[in-house]
C-alpha cells in the first residue's frame, strides 16, 4: 500500500502551527512501522532544504487555471527508507516571505495558490501511478478530492485510489467568494450546495468533505463537536450527512523531538525521575525574559496562535485578578494585531513580573514549555492541540477548558492527584479561568506535593503516535479493500 500526504506544513522542514507538527510526526511514525509513505508540500521559499538531498524528479506538471496552463517542477526528498517528500515548486506561488499570508492578512491569490497545489498533488499520482490512498487535510488541499470525482474519475484516471480527508481546524474552510469560479475552470453547475457552494462563496474544506471516500479529525470529541451547531462553522448539517464516515482520530506525539531529557534548545535535561533540571529551565527563562526570581511565585505560561480561538478573550479580562494571586507570567505568541498590543501593555504594567514575547521561535517555546509551572490553554474549541500536549511532556501542568482534544489529553485534579493530569474547567467564562487558575495556584503554594504529583503524571502521559496510528491504518486498509 503506497499512502499519499498531501499537506500545507510539514515539521521540521516549514511549520506554523499544529498541522505541520501533524505532517512530520505522522508521516515519520508510518514509515518507521514499514508503511511506504510519499508527502507533496508546495515547495516554499521558506522551507528548510538541507535537512536531506534534495533532487530534481525530472516530473513536470502542467494544470489549468483559469484559461491559462500553469507549469511545476517536482524535486524530491528522501528522507530515507519508505519515506519520500514532493515538492511541488513554483515560485510564483511559493516563493514569498510567509506561507499563508502576511501577518494575520492572508495572501490574496490564496484560492489560487493552493487550487493550484491541490490539483498538482493528482497529477503527481498520475505520474507515480502506484498510490493507493491520498489522504489530504484541511482547506489547502481538500478540493483535489473535488477534481478527483468530477474530473479525473469520469476519465477513468485514479480509478482504484481511496480518499482520506483530515479536519484539523474547522475554523478554516478556504471561502473564497463566487467570482474565483474562473479559476477552478470547471463550468457553473458545479456551483451548487452539493458540491462547492457555500452560501454563495466557494469553499474548498466543504467539497472535501463531500468528495472524502472517509473523514477524519483529530480527536474523538472534536468530531462530535463538529456536527453541532455550535462548534460546526455552518457545516455541522454536511458533516452530520456525512457522519457514517467520519470518525475522530487523536494525534501523537514525536517524543523523540518532543523530550526534555534530550532537548538542545533547553538549558538543563530533567525527567520524571531527575527533576532538578526543571528547576534551572525556570530560573534561566525568568533571567532570559526579565521576570524576578521567587520560588515561592508560579510561573504561568502560554505558547500560542493569537487568535479568537485560542481564549484570549477570556484572559484578559482577568489578568489583573491573576496577577493579584501573586503569579508570574509569560507569554510567546503572535498573531492577531489588538491581541499583540494587548500583552505588550500587559508586560509593561507588570514589569518584572509579567512578559509577552511577541513573535515565532520554535526554541524559544521548547524553553517556555520547559521553565513553566502552570501551562495555560482556555480554548474556545480546541481539535486536539499540540501544544498542551508538548507543555504535559515537559512536566508544564496544564490548565485548559474541557473542550475538544483538551477534553480527551487532560484529567482534572476532581479524579484524584494519582491521576489528575492538569485542571481544567467547562464553562466558557472568564471567571471561570480565573477560579481554575486561583485553584491551581493553591495547590502550588499549600500541597506541593500533590502538584509536583500532578506534575509528574503529566510528564509519564503517553500520547505517542505508537498508540493511534493503528487507526489510520485501519482505516487505509478497509478502504483499500472496499475498491
Ligand atoms: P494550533 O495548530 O491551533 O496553533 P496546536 O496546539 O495544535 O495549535 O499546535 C501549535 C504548535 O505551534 C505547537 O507546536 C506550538 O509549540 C507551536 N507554536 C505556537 N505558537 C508559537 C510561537 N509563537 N512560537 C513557536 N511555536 C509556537
Amino acid at each position: 500500500m503506497h499512502v499519499m500526504l498531501g499537506v500545507s506544513e510539514y515539521y521540521p522542514l516549514v511549520k506554523v502551527g499544529g498541522l505541520g507538527d501533524f505532517a512530520g510526526s505522522y508521516a515519520r511514525c508510518l514509515a518507521r512501522k514499514g508503511q511506504r509513505i510519499s508527502v507533496a508540500l508546495p515547495g516554499y521559499a521558506s522551507l528548510d532544504r538541507s535537512r536531506y538531498p534534495v533532487e530534481d524528479t525530472g516530473i513536470r506538471l502542467h494544470v489549468p487555471i483559469s484559461d491559462r496552463e500553469v507549469s511545476a517542477s517536482v524535486s524530491r526528498m528522501r528522507t530515507g527508507e519508505n519515506l519520500d517528500i514532493y515538492l511541488v515548486e513554483h515560485a510564483g506561488y511559493f516563493d514569498r516571505p510567509e506561507l499563508f499570508g502576511n501577518g494575520d492578512k492572508p495572501y490574496p491569490d490564496n484560492a489560487e495558490r493552493f487550487l493550484f497545489f491541490s490539483r498538482c498533488i493528482l497529477e503527481l499520482l498520475k505520474e507515480l501511478g502506484d498510490v493507493d490512498i491520498l489522504h489530504v487535510n484541511d482547506w489547502h488541499t481538500a478540493i483535489a478530492l473535488f477534481y478527483l470525482e468530477e474530473y479525473y474519475r469520469k476519465l477513468n484516471l485514479l480509478e482504484h485510489v481511496r480518499t482520506v480527508l483530515t479536519i484539523h481546524n474547522l475554523g478554516y474552510q478556504g471561502m473564497f467568494w463566487h467570482h474565483d469560479m474562473h479559476l477552478l475552470n470547471v463550468g457553473w453547475q458545479y456551483f451548487t450546495p452539493d458540491k462547492l457552494e457555500f452560501y454563495n462563496h466557494i469553499n474548498y474544506l466543504k467539497s472535501g468533505i463531500i468528495y472524502a471516500d472517509a473523514i477524519t479529525t483529530v480527536s474523538p470529541t472534536y468530531a462530535a463537536e463538529i456536527q453541532t451547531p455550535e462548534l460546526g462553522f455552518g457545516l455541522d448539517g454536511v458533516l452530520r450527512s456525512r457522519s457514517e464516515n467520519l470518525s475522530g482520530i487523536l494525534n501523537g506525539v514525536d517524543y523523540r523531538e518532543w523530550n526534555p531529557w534530550t532537548d538542545k534548545c533547553i538549558p538543563a535535561r530533567f525527567s520524571p525521575k531527575r527533576m532538578n533540571g526543571k528547576d534551572k529551565c525556570k530560573q534561566a527563562l525568568l533571567a532570559e525574559m526579565g521576570l524576578e526570581s521567587d520560588p515561592d511565585r508560579p510561573l504561568i505560561t502560554m505558547v500560542s496562535r493569537l487568535a479568537d480561538q485560542k481564549g484570549m478573550d477570556l484572559v484578559l479580562p482577568v489578568f489583573d485578578m491573576i496577577m493579584d494571586l501573586d503569579v508570574q507570567f509569560l507569554l510567546l505568541g503572535s498573531g492577531k494585531r489588538e491581541l499583540e498590543d494587548a500583552f505588550r501593555s500587559m508586560e509593561a504594567r507588570y514589569r518584572g513580573r509579567a512578559a509577552s514575547w511577541i513573535g515565532y521561535d520554535e526554541c524559544v517555546a521548547r524553553r517556555v514549555y520547559a521553565g513553566g509551572d502552570l501551562f495555560l490553554m482556555p480554548s474556545r474549541y480546541e481539535p486536539c492541540g499540540l501544544s498542551q500536549l508538548y507543555a504535559m511532556k515537559y512536566g508544564n501542568v496544564p490548565v485548559v477548558r474541557m473542550t475538544g482534544g483538551l477534553r480527551d489529553t487532560v484529567t482534572d485534579l476532581d479524579e484524584g492527584p494519582d491521576r489528575a493530569t492538569g485542571f481544567g474547567f467547562e464553562y466558557y467564562s472568564p471567571y471561570m479561568l480565573y477560579e481554575t487558575i486561583q485553584n491551581a495556584v493553591t495547590v502550588y503554594r499549600e500541597d506541593r506535593s500533590s502538584f509536583n504529583r500532578i506534575a509528574v503524571n503529566a510528564m509519564e502521559a503517553d500520547f505517542s503516535w505508537d498508540r493511534t496510528v493503528s487507526e489510520y491504518l485501519a482505516l487505509y486498509r478497509r478502504l483499500r479493500s472496499q475498491r
